[in-house]
């Protein structure tokens, strides 16, 4: 038998479920180090029952309420926030709250799950400050590590610094400059229906492709090949005109809202916030909407007058009776990306030169250094440095996620890969964990945003769509919020009985731009 490394000692922990819409499932299984790795305590009946359209019995209501959220999220939570006050009543399938927005912790140093920044003054920006909460500035262009060498600010000082041939930098540049030309709102109908790839073709640049093959991935879910080019030239636009220095956050990620949320609702309202809730079914009916849930080996059912459903769209679709056909159609028709989160703990500094870095052509995308808002406070010393590694898979790849050793080899993988990058990050964590979302990321793919989303979201009745999927054109949390805000008001002015108003209302938000 050969002598144990070092890397044999690193501690490798799988969390989350794969089927992030369904399964009801732990949330960390820690897993000795070269012990096959273990994933009991996951199961995922319920949901794969739901997802192969079994129906559930629905028993007699046992609990009226006006407004049901379903699903606790950013969405939920903060439509839950803003209906303080009134008789809510918000489920969750997962022990937790904050869906792709949860921080985790390690010995008190919170870092994401998913969810990386926000902008200064989004709807999102703003909640997290009404809440407590003060996200401060990154203040720093996105860097590059490419070909052994780090670049600073991609777009800007570093495009000709990129360690590419004078030709790639050329093309790069006639790119760069063609994307400012576009009017982005007077040609968005046109660019939505084309592809990022057929965008970038004309500039035969592999290393050009292979950058937003990681970006892209990272931010929407998509490769070039799927994406919109609406998108595309979106964040080609925002990131060359240095927008990025207007993201904010704290450690945690995003998910620092969603427990902040969680922390100021739960004294008043905690009896009001359901978690290890799976709802099995929804059905709208003249008088109410029935929304029956699995919860302790128990179906129960509420009747509410409204319903908020905060769920993701691919598990919407399963749970509304009564959807007109284009609509399920259009909800079917939504993508979502595979995301394993990984998350690598280091006993020692590694890296602090760049808060988001791309590192194309990896399993990885990028990492985001999780302290970077707060690393240069006055008295701070962490013990721990920890780095949050982004990796999108591609849907045919999805069943990586399944298998536990496949879990275990990919993060190595990823491992291996990082510490190639530049000299100084050969360096091994002393724990690894891997956060599964297997329905993580709604895909910017052409006509999502400009068509298939108004049929997917149109709400009915008593019922409002208000997942951050309902907006655009990527999945956003300020989307999430804003989308959550307008859903509270319909619900408020349904309640009024003044539903030609709640329409009005729901509508706008559904069509406002907000690029
Ligand atoms: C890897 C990654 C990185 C991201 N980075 C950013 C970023 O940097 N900035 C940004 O703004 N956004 C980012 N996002 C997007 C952001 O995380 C989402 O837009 C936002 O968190 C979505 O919130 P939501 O509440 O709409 O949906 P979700 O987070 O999907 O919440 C849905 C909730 O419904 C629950 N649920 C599902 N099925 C059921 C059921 N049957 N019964 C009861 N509950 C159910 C789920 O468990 C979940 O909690 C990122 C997303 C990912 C995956």
């Amino acid at each position: 038998m050969s002598n144990p490394t070092r890397r044999d000692f690193i501690k490798f922990a799988i969390a989350g479920s794969i089927a992030s819409g369904c399964p009801i499932d732990r949330a960390l299984i820690p897993i000795p180090d070269a012990h096959p790795a273990n994933i009991q305590g996951e199961h995922f009946a319920v949901c794969h029952q739901v997802r192969d359209g079994h129906s559930f019995p629905k028993p007699e209501a046992t609990r009226t309420v006006d407004v049901i959220i379903i699903g606790g999220g950013m969405a939920g939570l903060s439509a839950a926030y803003f209906l303080r006050g009134k008789d809510f009543l918000l489920l969750e399938k997962e022990d937790h709250f904050g869906g792709n927005a949860y921080q985790e912790e390690f010995q008190g140093q919170a870092y994401s799950t998913a969810a990386a920044y926000d902008f200064r003054n989004s709807p999102c920006d703003h909640l997290a400050k009404e809440i407590g909460l003060n996200l401060l500035p990154i203040d720093m262009p996105d860097p590059t590590i490419d070909n052994g060498v780090y670049t600073p600010d991609t777009w800007n000082t570093g495009l000709t610094q990129l360690p590419y041939s004078k030709s790639a930098i050329a093309a790069w540049q006639r790119f760069r400059d063609d994307m400012m030309k576009i009017d982005l709102r007077k040609q968005i109908n046109e660019l939505d229906t084309k592809t990022f790839a057929d965008l970038l073709a004309p500039y035969h640049c592999p290393e050009l492709n292979k950058w937003w093959d990681a970006y892209g991935p990272s931010n929407w879910g998509a490769f070039t090949e799927d994406t919109t080019a609406f998108i595309g030239v979106n964040d080609a636009q925002y990131l060359i005109k240095g927008d990025d220095s207007t993201r904010v956050i704290l450690p945690g990620g995003l998910g620092c809202v969603t427990h902040k949320l969680v922390e100021v609702l739960q004294p008043k309202y905690g009896e009001r916030l359901i978690g290890n809730a799976t709802v099995v079914s929804v059905v709208p009916g003249a008088n109410d909407v029935r929304v029956t849930y699995y919860q302790n080996d128990q179906l129960t059912t509420v009747s509410a007058k409204f319903a908020i459903l905060a769920t993701p769209k691919f598990i919407t679709a399963r749970l509304v009776s009564n959807l007109p056909d284009d609509q399920r159609r259009a909800m079917r028709r939504m993508r979502y990306a595979p995301v394993p989160m990984i998350n690598m703990i280091f006993d020692r500094p590694v890296y602090r030169k760049g808060y988001d870095n791309w590192c194309p052509g990896n399993a990885f995308t990028d990492f985001i250094v999780a302290d970077w808002t707060i690393r240069n406070q006055p008295g701070y010393h962490p013990k721990y440095e920890i780095l949050t590694f982004y990796c999108t898979l591609r849907e045919a790849d999805r069943a990586t996620l399944l298998s536990d050793d496949d879990c275990r080899a990919f993060a190595g993988k990823v491992l291996s890969q990082f510490q190639k990058c530049l000299p100084e990050f050969s360096v091994d964590p002393i724990e690894i964990r891997l956060y599964r979302r297997g329905h993580a990321m709604m895909m910017a793919v052409p006509e999502q945003f400009t068509k298939n989303r108004f049929i997917a979201s149109r709400p009915m009745d008593r019922v409002f769509f208000a997942n951050s999927d309902s907006g655009g054109p990527e999945s956003l949390s300020m989307e999430a919020v804003r989308i959550s805000q307008a859903a509270s008001e319909w619900a408020t002015l349904q309640l009024a009985g003044k539903p030609a108003q709640a329409n009005k209302t729901a509508h706008a938000a559904l069509h406002q731009f907000v690029y």
